[in-house]
């Protein structure tokens, strides 16, 4: 995989690849575990969420991400 180099800006972010993300199926509310490892920071899925609504309820895995039943039923519908 690419290495990417990123800047963190004065509020401590940095922005993840979105090639990374795509592939690790992260979305806006995805909930990331972030954690010291020695010298470097290791980020995990912490718990998965619907990527269109965000709830952590009731999800169906989706290829690499997560929708829930709700949002499923809503573009059923449409
Ligand atoms: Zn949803």
């Amino acid at each position: 995989m690419k290495n990417h180099i990123r800047v963190i800006d004065g509020l401590g972010r940095i922005a993840i690849p979105q090639e990374i993300t795509n592939s690790l199926g992260w979305c806006q509310w995805s909930k990331i575990s972030v954690t010291k490892a020695g010298s470097n920071v290791v980020l995990k899925t912490f718990k998965g969420v619907c990527c269109l609504c965000g709830t952590e309820n009731n999800l169906i895995p989706m290829h690499s991400t997560h929708l829930c039943q709700k949002c499923i039923d809503k573009i059923k519908e449409s």
